[in-house]
């Protein structure tokens, strides 16, 4: 693999994405070319790219479990504890019947 830059368009291809004519590229007369950014370790293992993904899901997840649980103490400390868990059910419901506009 030799580095160069591109000296025609075409297409990567670890990521299948363009390579513009100009673009840093990685190169070899076997293997074509592909952006010098791209790993093929990493871009080309659609496993990891899932779990990727589902890590990030879960994160988000787990962030507005949190928000929601910071909400509800705050609530409580504000207008007190059954008031808090009536929001907390209310904001459940809500959710619960936008869920089910989805479907
Ligand atoms: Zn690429």
């Amino acid at each position: 693999m030799k580095s160069m830059y591109a000296k025609y368009s075409g297409k990567c291809r670890v990521c299948g994405g363009r390579i513009y004519k100009g673009d840093a590229i990685l190169w070899s007369r076997g293997e074509g070319a592909r952006h010098l950014s791209c790993d093929p370790e990493v871009d080309c293992d659609f496993e990891a790219q899932e779990a990727r993904r589902e890590r990030n899901r879960m994160d988000s997840e787990y962030a507005a479990g949190v928000a929601d649980a910071q909400r509800y103490l705050d609530e409580k400390k504000i207008y007190g504890e059954a008031l808090a868990d009536e929001f907390a059910l209310q904001d459940e419901f809500n959710r619960y019947w936008k869920l089910g506009e989805d479907y």
